[in-house]
């Protein structure tokens, strides 16, 4: 069985664009940042490339997530 559709989403850090599937899902909850790694988990949602610049970035800069949460 094949799943047909695969929404596209962006990456908070560098901005590309690339499939859900293929970005890690990250949420804030109570100030801290939690990788969603099932994509279930509730909360306003970010998304980031599975790289480690991106990642690395995701954690030391905080601030982009407080942006993107409007935080
Ligand atoms: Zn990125």
């Amino acid at each position: 069985m094949k799943r047909g559709h695969n929404p596209e989403r962006s990456c908070k850090v560098c901005g590309r664009k690339a499939f859900k599937s293929d970005l890690i899902r990250f949420i804030v909850k109570q100030g801290k940042v939690l990788t969603d790694n099932q994509q279930v988990l509730d909360g306003r949602g970010a998304y980031c490339c599975n790289t480690t610049s991106c990642l690395e970035k995701i954690h030391k800069k905080r601030k982009i997530f407080s942006r993107a949460f409007g935080l």
